[in-house]
């Protein structure tokens, strides 16, 4: 465990940054520790660099802290690479590299040695939000905090649902209810409303996906005309490949979006039997045993050929 307070107690300038394309806990659990650090440290600069995130983030109480132009201080005296390894930190990886003192805190298993000078890296962690609860002093935790924490806990854990929530996970989430925010107008603003143009990607995708390895294994593809067609971009097609995860029978599915011509994000989800972080970690990519995602080029048929190979060599395993 860091002692959080000790670490940035020398600091003038504290930065913190997450993954690229940052989701909902990669949001919660930068911003929460961000809110708490400047609680804490009044005195000191703390600044949060993300990449632009999802429309529906942007009524989340206090999320003008994150700014998206990565031009902070001219140096750091320490840095947190949150929710990921410093190889997805995008713009901020020059930043956290430049910085006297690194701190990361992640719970995914393809980042399990950290990439710190200090590390807090749990793989059994439900969320990145959930291991900044754990360092956080409860006296400086209040409901904007609270409710930041939360909302990653809640993404991560598909409101509590996943095999990754444990115990603990609910503990805290008692304890952050305390604090007294809307969680309920939360998870809906933030996880479950889709805007009409996300629904009908959703639609598309799921009548265009295709079962292969006799049903145990689905996926489907959404070309970069079909995304300008329906006027979408990545971060409006999060929540399709957990449906076509559901389907009865499957154990393995792919999701993938041509972000470049010809280049393909890919996310993979899992029941369990398949390892999907060793698959996308082949591919340069990584995340947890059941979430996974890389980037891979060619055509969809490529990417299928590519993936299915490591996939059915893990279910006949
Ligand atoms: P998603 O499919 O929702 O984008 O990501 C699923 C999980 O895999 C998340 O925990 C995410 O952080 C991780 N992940 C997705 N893409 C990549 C990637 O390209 N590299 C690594 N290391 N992790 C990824
Ligand atoms: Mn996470």
């Amino acid at each position: 465990m860091i002692d959080l307070i000790k670490e940035c107690s020398a600091a003038q300038n504290i930065g913190i940054s997450g993954h690229i394309r940052p989701d909902g806990d990669c949001i919660g659990s930068t911003l929460s520790l961000c809110l708490y650090l400047r609680k804490v440290f009044p005195e000191k600069r703390v600044d949060l660099f993300l990449e632009p995130y999802a429309e529906a983030f942007q009524d989340v109480e206090g999320i003008d802290a994150i700014d998206h132009s990565f031009q902070g201080a001219d140096h750091y005296d320490v840095y947190f690479c949150v929710d990921c390894g410093k190889d997805r930190l995008g713009d901020a990886e020059a930043l956290f590299d430049a910085a006297e003192k690194t701190i990361n805190i992640d719970h995914h298993i393809s980042n399990k040695n950290g990439c710190g000078d200090v590390n807090y890296v749990e793989p059994e962690a439900s969320s990145a939000s959930e291991l900044v609860f754990d360092l956080l002093d409860p006296g400086y935790i209040d409901a904007k905090i609270a409710a930041a924490i939360y909302m990653g806990i809640v993404h991560d854990t598909g409101i509590f649902q996943y095999s990754s929530t444990s115990p603990k996970t609910m503990r805290i989430a008692a304890q952050l209810m305390e604090y007294g925010f809307d969680f309920s107008q939360l998870i809906d603003k933030t996880f479950n409303e889709k805007t009409y143009h996300q629904d009908q990607i959703m639609g598309r995708a799921l009548l265009e996906s295709i079962l292969f390895m006799d049903g145990r294994c689905i996926f489907s593809a959404i070309d970069h005309k079909t995304m300008e067609f329906y006027d979408v971009c990545g971060k409006d097609m999060e929540g399709i490949v957990s449906r076509l995860r559901e389907t009865k029978g499957v154990e393995c599915a792919i999701f993938m979006y041509e972000y470049e011509p010809l280049t393909y994000k890919v996310s993979l989800r899992s029941c369990g039997k398949v390892d999907v972080a060793k698959v996308a970690a082949i591919f340069g990519g990584g995340g947890h045993v059941r979430a996974a995602g890389c980037t891979i080029n060619g055509t969809v048929h490529d990417v299928i050929n590519n993936l299915s190979v490591h996939i059915e060599k893990q279910l006949e395993g």
